[in-house]
């Protein structure tokens, strides 16, 4: 078995995207600039949002959070993003999810300039995704597609199993493998026998959000297990959606929760904002 480390693969990612600021400044004079907008005062939601300012000093970026109260109006929010749109300092417009419910969610994504659209959530990016165009990607799924190129995993053919079917993860992930030739198997809650699908998974992507759904039993000897998602537990511990003792004995590859995939998101969507500057200006 071995472990795919998506903590020393961002770091890379990271030092490379560093290296490219750093010349971006000198020779043109720009600063990449990435705004987060972030409504209400879920916890997890703000740990996120500071990690991702956290990176984003890291890398030399410019990075703006704009916190907003829960009762906020959906205008209110529509307003800030087309100031965003119309900065020119900005270059990527990452909207932390997930939402009050008074807000309608899809409204809100469809506001963002798809030329600075960095998590890949526009319709318009969505749609050229799909048909495999150049586009932003959805940051989980884009990491672990980087996880599966630096480790010279090959996808052809593949039979892959997606476990969760959310907009986010599930469905953009769904799509890269498409397009990379495997055959994949898009699972969620309502899937009659998970475990008949998984069992039979040359890969299973996993991103739900429910500790230990993937069991040793539902996995094959050799398996690749990626597992995106992230539980706390009452004891604080921070866990996937495998149980992963029992279940990596069995893999050829798979990825911890932490130090897998999480890391290799806030990666991409540095990636994302560099490309997004790099664009800017030209016509999509
Ligand atoms: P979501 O709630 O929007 O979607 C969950 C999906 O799982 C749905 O498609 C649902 O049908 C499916 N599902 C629920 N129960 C199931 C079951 N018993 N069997 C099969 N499918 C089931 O969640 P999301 O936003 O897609 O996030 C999923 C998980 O991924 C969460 O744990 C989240 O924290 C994590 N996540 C991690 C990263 C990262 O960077 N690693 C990024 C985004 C989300």
């Amino acid at each position: 078995m071995q472990l795919i480390d998506g903590k020393s693969l961002s770091q890379k990612v990271q030092s490379s995207v560093q290296a490219e600021v750093e010349k971006l400044k000198q020779e043109k004079n720009i600063v990449p600039g990435l705004a987060v907008v972030i409504v209400g005062d879920d916890p997890a939601s703000h740990a996120y949002v500071s990690m991702k300012e956290k990176a984003c000093k890291s890398v030399g970026f410019y990075s703006i959070a704009h916190k907003m109260p829960e009762t906020i109006t959906q205008d209110e929010i529509i307003q800030i993003i087309t100031m965003m749109n119309n900065n020119p300092h900005i270059h990527g417009i990452l909207v932390q999810l997930p939402l009050p419910p008074h807000i309608d969610t899809n409204k809100i994504l469809e506001v963002i300039d798809p030329k600075k659209d960095v998590d890949g959530f526009h319709a318009y990016n969505v749609g050229r995704m799909v048909t495999n165009l150049d586009s932003f990607v959805a940051c989980t799924p884009l990491g672990v597609m980087k996880m599966f190129q630096e480790y010279n995993i090959d996808l052809q053919g593949k039979d892959v199993v997606v476990v969760g079917a959310s907009n986010i993860v599930g469905k953009p992930m769904a799509a890269l493998l498409l397009n990379a030739n495997a055959t994949v198997t898009v699972t969620h809650i309502y899937t009659k026998d998970l475990a008949s699908h998984t069992r039979n998974a040359d890969i299973i992507i996993v991103g739900v959000g429910k500790p230990n759904l993937i069991t040793e039993d539902m996995v094959k000897d050799g398996a690749i297990v990626i597992d995106i998602g992230i539980n706390r537990l009452d004891n604080g511990k921070l866990v996937g959606d495998v149980d992963f003792e029992n279940v990596s004995p069995k893999c050829s590859y798979i990825t911890p929760v932490p130090g897998g995939v999480g890391p290799m998101t806030i990666a991409m969507l540095l990636s994302n904002t560099l490309k997004a500057t790099k664009q800017f200006g030209e016509d999509i």
